[in-house]
């Protein structure tokens, strides 16, 4: 049977399915991953495009990248939800036969984990826990004043 992954935005107004297994999954540390996700990385899955289908409206932003890496200079693109911002894919024109799910939009990623971290000289310090963080299964009680 081949796999199947099923995603979408924070609203649901963009959907997508991809079929078969992800070239690679990747975590990627550079300063665009972090300004993108307003996090200290991105995770995505790397498929061929004739094996992706996206549903909805989407607005993408490009620029270029690479000038500060090993490969040579290329355009990178972002897809988002035109409604609600989730960025959904990206696209770079070094290898413009693919795209790269966000795998938090993913609906099950059961069976998929990081194989690579790219920019790791990037990953800024607070992107780790310490042992001694406390972590909730869920929201807690609590306010600034507690
Ligand atoms: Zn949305
Ligand atoms: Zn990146």
């Amino acid at each position: 049977m081949t796999a199947k992954y099923t995603g979408k935005c924070l609203c649901g107004g963009v959907t997508y399915v991809a079929e078969g297994r992800p070239v690679i999954v990747a975590q990627c540390h550079c300063e665009e991953c972090r300004r993108l996700s307003g996090t200290g990385h991105t995770i995505g899955a790397m498929f061929g495009s004739d094996a992706v289908a996206v549903c909805g409206a989407l607005r993408e932003f490009s620029y270029s990248s690479g000038k500060d890496s090993t490969v040579k200079d290329s355009t990178v693109t972002k897809a988002f939800c035109a409604t609600c911002g989730s960025p959904i894919f990206g696209k770079n024109t070094r290898l413009p036969e693919h795209v790269t799910l966000t795998l938090g939009t993913m609906d099950d990623a059961k069976g998929l984990e990081v194989e690579v971290v790219i920019f790791g000289r990037d990953k800024p310090h607070w992107d780790q826990l310490g042992e001694d963080v406390a972590c909730f299964a869920t929201q807690p009680e609590w306010t600034p004043e507690s």
